[in-house]
């Protein structure tokens, strides 16, 4: 099929709430995707954030394929030992103790908020949820009124109650709304979708120390700053806290989709049998994908992807040169380079897909870089210069 057939199948049918790029891809290999036409492309974007081992990584791939053959879904109605196995590798190496399986990030954190309600009415009380103007949490209802955007909660209004908002960054704004029926606050450590914000670590050491003062649960959603990619595996990691709930998804099963929704024993064993559940959560499939996924991170990934991510915010730093580049953030290889308001991100986007580089934009005019963790130094390398090539190319 030709691209513009391909393109006129989703103008027809497809609802119209994407806006993509003027490319079809076909298949990837390593850390690159190619297009119908046979053009390669290192991606910068591995399904924003999620295929964490690239594309066809072998013992990925066997993995998976075993698990097709074997047993692709099957009710919760029953035990599996994959999934009893995986449980039990995610709470080892997340010091958790308790886990809910769901098939995205929208529903991971639908339980959490789910959760975080059950765990208040336990106690005969109705509780709120604080989060940060401008996150993202998903876009359910539920998750669509947690994230930060007052344009999305008047399109869908009647929307749930039970949220409030603080502004990011700023601890006397959230100190003033956290008032007493607030029972959680749900945040990302580095908000990815407006643009690869980060939270200062004064902020988050004391909002949590403020949280705990006051019996507020305290969680993050690392549904895209968890599974490595920020060179630990959770990023709450890099702060010295310890939340009561975390949620993840995109990286966790290499592409498979998946999401988790992490406790601690107190708060994980507040809901009762009913309370929640899933057809496909933590299927088989998902759990052979993410068990695989966390073995291969826990077993060497993590620390030589945490080199690469240094190596990558080093190099990226040089960007600074240009009176253009108003800001270069993030941390590992979960990075954003925003450009000033005279230019368009998205002609950033063109011209690097033109080299050959597959690159995101995200809010705040930033270009999102999240490549698989496995991406190389070399890779690295060869985008650097080409960036470098269309700023030195670029005057305003
Ligand atoms: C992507 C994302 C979500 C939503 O995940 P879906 O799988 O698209 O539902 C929620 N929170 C954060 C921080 C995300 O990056």
């Amino acid at each position: 099929m030709n691209f513009n057939k391909i393109k006129e199948a989703e103008g027809l049918h497809y609802m119209p709430v994407f806006s993509r790029e003027s490319i079809a891809i076909d298949h990837g290999d390593g850390n690159c995707l190619y297009d119908i036409h046979g053009n390669k492309y290192v991606d910068f974007v591995a399904g924003i954030a999620s295929n964490v081992l690239g594309y066809n990584h072998p013992e990925f791939t066997a993995a998976v394929c075993e698990q097709v053959h074997k047993l692709i879904h099957v009710s919760n109605h029953y035990y599996t030992e994959i999934q009893s196995e995986y449980i039990a590798a995610l709470c080892k190496a997340s010091g958790f103790s308790r886990v809910f399986l769901a098939n995205s990030g929208a529903e991971a954190n639908e339980c959490a908020i789910k959760l975080v309600r059950r765990y208040f009415r336990n106690r005969g009380i109705e509780k709120t949820v604080l989060c940060a103007e401008r996150a993202f949490h998903g876009r359910t209802l539920a998750t669509l009124t947690a994230t930060g955007y007052e344009s999305q909660r008047r399109i869908y209004s009647p929307v749930p109650s039970g949220f409030s908002h603080f502004e990011y960054n700023d601890f006397d704004d959230f100190k003033s709304k956290l008032t007493d029926d607030v029972g959680a606050v749900m945040l990302e450590t580095i908000q990815g979708e407006c643009g690869v914000r980060p939270f200062s670590n004064d902020f988050l050491v004391n909002a949590y120390a403020l949280c705990k003062s006051k019996g507020v649960l305290f969680v993050i959603d690392e549904i895209q700053t968890g599974m490595g990619r920020t060179g630990k595996l959770f990023s709450f990691e890099h702060f010295g806290i310890q939340p009561d709930i975390i949620t993840l998804a995109k990286g966790i099963a290499g592409g498979i989709p998946m999401g988790a929704c992490l406790a601690t024993e107190e708060v994980g064993t507040a809901f009762t049998v009913g309370d929640h559940g899933s057809t496909f959560g933590g299927n088989p499939l998902a759990c052979a994908a993410a068990n695989k996924v966390l073995e291969i991170l826990t077993g060497g990934l993590l620390e030589s992807s945490a080199e690469t991510g240094e190596y990558f915010g080093e190099q990226l730093a040089h960007f600074s040169k240009y009176n253009f580049i108003a800001d270069i953030r993030g941390k590992g290889l979960m990075r954003g380079i925003q450009l000033s308001d005279k230019l368009s991100a998205a002609s950033f986007e063109g011209r690097l897909r033109e080299r050959g580089y597959l690159v995101n934009v995200t809010g705040n005019n930033t270009i999102r870089l999240v490549p698989p963790l496995t991406i190389t130094r070399e890779e690295i390398d060869g985008f650097i210069s080409a960036l470098d090539e269309i700023c030195a190319a670029t005057n305003i």
